[in-house]
């Protein structure tokens, strides 16, 4: 049987090595062998678990905090209601029933997915099936129809591949995969320099782009400053730009070699988000934090979420609902609070949407 990794050892021997951003993109998109091409990945029994799948509350918080939004928006009818990457679609399942409290809202409703997985669309169209709202499917945010826009995207840009720089010899050189004497995939720099990367930093430090992430944001950006609308982004990251390689592979909840098993492990890297607030603020758009998922989820009312399904559950439903609760909010070794963070994009002339303090007024 054919793997990816033989794929690609063909690939590297034929025409030399290729860049970590190739690597990364084939490993989890390659259309035969790509991690999320032909696989559910999530859950106790996949690879790794997202907070969607870990509490019906995070994506019902998510459903209200759209709500308000659209409110904030004018409640426009049509609305697009656009989710990036969803998975099992369990977010959009239960902020779609969350939202059954505002009937005006779901009324309004144009719901897109944005998924390249064919595996993971089927998966979202037999979970959505009786959700009583209008979906479709989309590969790119150009294909979302014109007009309004709420968008969604919980672990989405962590997963869009990145590219690597290594300092060596006083120079910025790209981090690429190649083969060793052994003929295993092995980590190597490639001989020419980028001289075009400003900043120096030392020997071996290790410089992240995500230029896919970056092309998406713009785009994001640009649509909303022109066509209105909002969007939560949340992911694994860091709100300040650094130097780091964060690139991690995750197989049976179990960090593993990043080249060991292409296409078999989950690769991703974490979020510079000062970096994709610029692209997005570049079109005129505002943005709002990155805040940690414990602070936003708190602002938009986790706690009495919780007290409110916990009074109707029995003691050991109210127990493992406390136990969800904790790991999304919670800042500990372990748990999501601190290391996942929500940042907002909006159109200028919406306020500050819900879970996030308003930018403050520039002096003068
Ligand atoms: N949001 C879900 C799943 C996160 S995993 C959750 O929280 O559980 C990443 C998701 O993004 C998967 O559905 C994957 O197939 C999808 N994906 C990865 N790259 C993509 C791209 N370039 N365009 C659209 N979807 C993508």
């Amino acid at each position: 049987m054919t793997t990816l990794l033989d794929e690609l050892k063909v690939l590297i021997r034929l025409k030399g090595p290729i860049t970590v951003e190739r690597y990364m993109e084939l490993a989890l998109a390659h259309p035969d062998y790509g991690f999320y091409m032909n696989r559910d990945p999530f859950g106790a029994s996949g690879d790794f678990t997202t907070a969607p799948e870990i509490s019906q509350m995070f994506g019902e918080l998510i459903g209200l905090w759209a709500a308000e939004v659209w409110s904030n928006m004018g409640s426009p009818n049509p609305v697009r209601l656009v989710e990036l990457g969803p998975g099992r679609g369990t977010l959009m399942s239960d902020a779609l029933r969350a939202a059954r409290i505002v009937p005006e809202f779901r009324a309004a409703l144009d719901v897109w997915l944005m998924e390249t997985s064919p595996t993971l669309a089927a998966m979202q169209h037999e979970l959505l099936l009786d959700a009583g709202v209008a979906i479709a499917w989309a590969q790119t945010l150009k294909e979302v129809p014109d007009g309004p826009a709420i968008v969604i995207g919980n672990e989405f840009l962590d997963a869009l591949p990145v590219r690597q720089f290594v300092r060596s010899n006083g120079q910025w050189r790209e981090r690429v995969v190649r083969l060793d004497g052994e003929g295993t995939l092995a980590f190597d720099v490639a001989p020419e320099p980028e001289p075009y990367i400003r900043g120096a930093a030392r020997d071996g430090e290790v410089l992240e782009v995500n230029p896919a992430g970056h092309r998406f944001m713009f785009e994001l950006g640009g649509r909303l400053a022109k066509q209105g609308g909002a969007a939560l982004l949340i992911d694994y990251g860091h709100a300040v730009t650094g130097f780091g390689d964060t690139l991690q592979a995750l197989r049976a909840h179990r960090f593993v070699d990043p080249l060991a098993m292409p296409g078999e492990s989950d690769l991703t890297a974490h979020v510079d988000f000062a970096a994709m607030a610029r692209s997005a603020a570049a079109t005129g758009a505002a943005v709002y934090g990155p805040i940690d998922q414990g602070d936003f989820l708190r602002a938009i009312g986790i706690d009495l979420r919780t007290k409110a399904l916990a009074e109707r559950a029995g003691q050991e439903r109210a127990e493992e609902l406390q136990q969800a609760r904790n790991r999304l909010v919670g800042k500990g070794k372990g748990e999501m609070g601190a290391l996942f963070k929500a940042m907002a994009v909006t159109n200028r002339n919406l306020p500050s949407p819900p879970g996030f303090h308003p930018i403050p007024a520039r002096p003068g």
